[in-house]
């Protein structure tokens, strides 16, 4: 845990055209620096960075943040990563927090596990390339697949000895622990009862593939046999442990995630030689969901990174079925997904090998198809020219079609689908809506369901009817002032000239929102305020690059997307609009003003139907409750006619 001071010191410490410079050249314009958009394809440079307001945007592709997220997005880093790469930059020490005793025995459970599976991959690579056994049968193996020096080191392919304990008694006798390289599964240990107690090697007489997570870290390992013996297992995988949750990993992506990005692509193969072969004809943007059928984590992983999957199957036709659920599963996550297929007996590896990196390359562009075309063509091949079976086949299509998020990209595929199938679009439209809104249907009454069961009933009530709430803009309209003007000072102007009282502005409204004990039903805008309280609590003002560079990531967009308006207009045209910044700045006071008093009316009117609410159930008390009413309905009317006078441009 990197503690709270230092996270501040390395956010103000860092400029964000110092980072940026570093991977993007940057020339001068005005007080901003101008470069070409690393994000995405550009010949003019949009791609504006602003030294005194700590941001950069793309006017290109709107990409915008401060120095935090240009490394999240351009470098792949999580939060952390990028905290330790500024501070590293900056010279600043962090002093990990403290841990407690649980935390660290975790920590150190973890850490133990990638201790020994680092040094197993370290022994497994001495082996292919240091022991005579190792060359004679893992080096020569690899070499006969086709499998280049280079690509052998980055992927840091090793072997493992035909011995039953080879690898285990070396790492005892090193000081490794026992338990630990069980957990890790690369020891088995069996105890019978009355005997010695026997330690035996997971992986023998394999080549190894080490599978990294997205740091580059070893967690696990794939072995395949050199045994022709149909009685092994071909392949042969780490177990799931605390390091390695096989669901949850992607082979290949710490060395793609960087082209999948740049490509806005990520292609799925099989296995760990498929993603070796491929990145050997420079095809870098390849992960594999080895071992596993495609699961949501996998796809919500490569979602961090791009929003098209282009899966690439071999030629065999029971796993092309099977497929048919990972493309639903993709669609629904609401990534575009293409196929690509291979002719019978051949795979993406096998491919690779046999053809030049041209040919790939132009194979993988001319091939992809979408997922319309690709089931058709497979599921025509069944229907033959039974009507029957070809209104399942379309009934089939459709269902995947209505699984996609997008109404307009849905709409899109029916038009491809009708053409392509040469049916009416309206037909495939009622079945679409159809499936649609049974699924609908079932969602609701799951909710309803959920929400009934709840204890917490009116929460939820007040979450899902915040949605299209008209009262959301004036809690939107409060939180952006915050964000933006929160740092400055105003003039609160009172009934007498010696009233007038400057006040800055962040602490005015937290007071005056606090005083009244208002509630952000947001709960995002909440969480905002609530960063603005604790500030005010420790008598300091909230930093904007502690919300442009906020670990949440929906607080940093909301504070990006709120700074830019403000900062929009000086960002790119700086001298022609500057009036207008200005103009919004004077209009400061009324705006908090009225944002104050249209929030109080809305609690005043929330409060007489409460009470009138009261009145109905309790006609007794009516005296006092009318009373009350009529007060309430007085001060509505003051705060009315106070907003009334409160004229703002707009
Ligand atoms: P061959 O030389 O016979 O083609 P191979 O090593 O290329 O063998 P394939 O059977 O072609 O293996 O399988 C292709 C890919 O699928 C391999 O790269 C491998 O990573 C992956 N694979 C196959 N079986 C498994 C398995 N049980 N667990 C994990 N990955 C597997
Ligand atoms: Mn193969």
């Amino acid at each position: 845990m990197i503690p709270k001071e230092t996270v501040d010191e390395i956010l103000e410490t860092s400029r964000v055209d110092e980072v940026v410079g570093e991977f993007v050249n940057l020339k001068k314009r005005g007080a901003n620096l101008l470069g070409l958009c690393p994000f995405h394809n550009e010949k003019t440079p949009s791609f504006t960075v602003s030294p005194a307001k700590g941001i950069y945007k793309c006017f290109g592709c709107g990409k915008a943040g401060g120095a935090v997220n240009f490394l999240m997005d351009h470098e792949q880093y999580s939060y952390p990563e990028a905290l330790r790469y500024l501070a590293n930059k900056y010279n600043i020490e962090i002093e990990e927090e403290e841990l407690s005793a649980d935390q660290i025995q975790e920590a150190n459970e973890k850490e133990s596990l990638f201790v020994v599976t680092q040094f197993a991959a370290e022994e497994f690579v001495k082996n292919l390339h240091e022991d005579e056994e190792g060359r004679a049968v893992g080096l020569s193996y690899f070499k006969e697949r086709g499998f280049r020096p280079e690509f052998i080191e980055k992927f840091k392919l090793g072997y493992s000895k035909e011995d039953w304990s080879a690898f285990t008694d070396k790492a005892i006798e090193k000081g490794y622990n026992e338990g630990y390289l069980e957990k890790a599964g690369l020891t088995i240990i069996k105890q019978e009862e009355g005997k010695e107690k026997k330690r035996f090697d997971r992986f023998r007489a394999r080549v190894m593939f080490p599978i990294q997570n997205i740091s580059g870290r070893v967690i696990g390992f794939g072995g395949r046999t050199l045994k022709a013996d149909k009685k092994t297992a071909k392949y042969l995988n780490s177990p799931e442990s605390d390091i390695y949750h096989k669901s949850k990993v992607l082979y290949g992506l710490n060395f793609a995630k960087k082209r999948i990005v740049e490509e806005d692509n990520c292609y799925l193969v099989e296995g760990y030689t498929d993603v070796i072969s491929l990145h050997q004809q420079q095809i870098e943007n390849v992960v594999a969901s080895s071992g596993t059928s495609l699961t949501v984590d996998q796809i919500k992983l490569i979602k961090r990174y791009c929003s098209r999957i282009t899966i690439l199957f071999d030629g065999d036709a029971a796993g092309i079925k099977a497929s048919f659920r990972g493309i639903d599963l993709i669609l629904e996550e609401g990534l575009n997904v293409k196929v690509v297929a291979f002719p019978e007996g051949v795979d993406p590896d096998s491919f690779a090998s046999e053809h030049s990196a041209e040919e790939v390359k132009s194979y993988l562009e001319k091939e992809a198809v979408d997922f319309i075309a690709f089931k058709s063509r497979v599921l025509m091949k069944d229907t033959e020219n039974d009507p029957l079976q070809r209104a399942q086949m379309i009934r089939d299509i459709v269902q995947s079609i209505a699984l996609i998020p997008d109404p307009i990209t849905r709409s899109v595929y029916v038009q491809e689908c009708s053409t392509l199938l040469d049916i009416d679009e309206e037909t495939l439209m009622i079945e679409l809506n159809k499936i649609r809104r049974r699924k609908l249907s079932k969602s609701i009454q799951e909710r309803e369901r959920e929400e009934e069961s709840s204890e917490n009933l009116m929460l939820h009530k007040v979450d899902t009817k915040t949605k299209e709430d008209p009262e959301e803009y004036q809690e939107k309209d409060l939180i952006y002032t915050l964000i933006k003007f929160g740092g400055q000072d105003f003039k609160l102007e009172g009934e007498e000239e010696e009233d007038e009282q400057i006040l800055n502005v962040s602490d005015y409204l937290v007071d005056e929102i606090m005083h009244d004990k208002l509630e952000f039903k947001n709960p995002l805008y909440d969480r905002v305020f609530s960063l603005f309280v604790k500030a005010r609590e420790e008598g300091r003002q909230v930093m904007e690059q502690e919300l442009i560079s906020n670990e949440d990531k929906s607080i940093s967009s909301l504070a990006i997307e709120s700074l830019l308006e403000k900062y929009e207009l000086s960002l790119n045209w700086e001298e022609k609009h500057k009036i207008l910044t200005i103009s919004e700045e004077e209009e400061l006071p009324k705006k908090i003003h009225k944002g104050i008093c249209s929030w109080r009316l809305k609690r005043v009117m929330d409060m007489i139907l409460q009470k009138q609410e009261e009145l109905r159930v309790d006609p007794d008390n009516y005296e006092e409750i009318q009373g009350i009413i009529k007060r309430l309905e007085e001060a509505k009317k003051a705060l009315a006619g106070e907003l009334g006078r409160i004229v703002l441009p707009r």
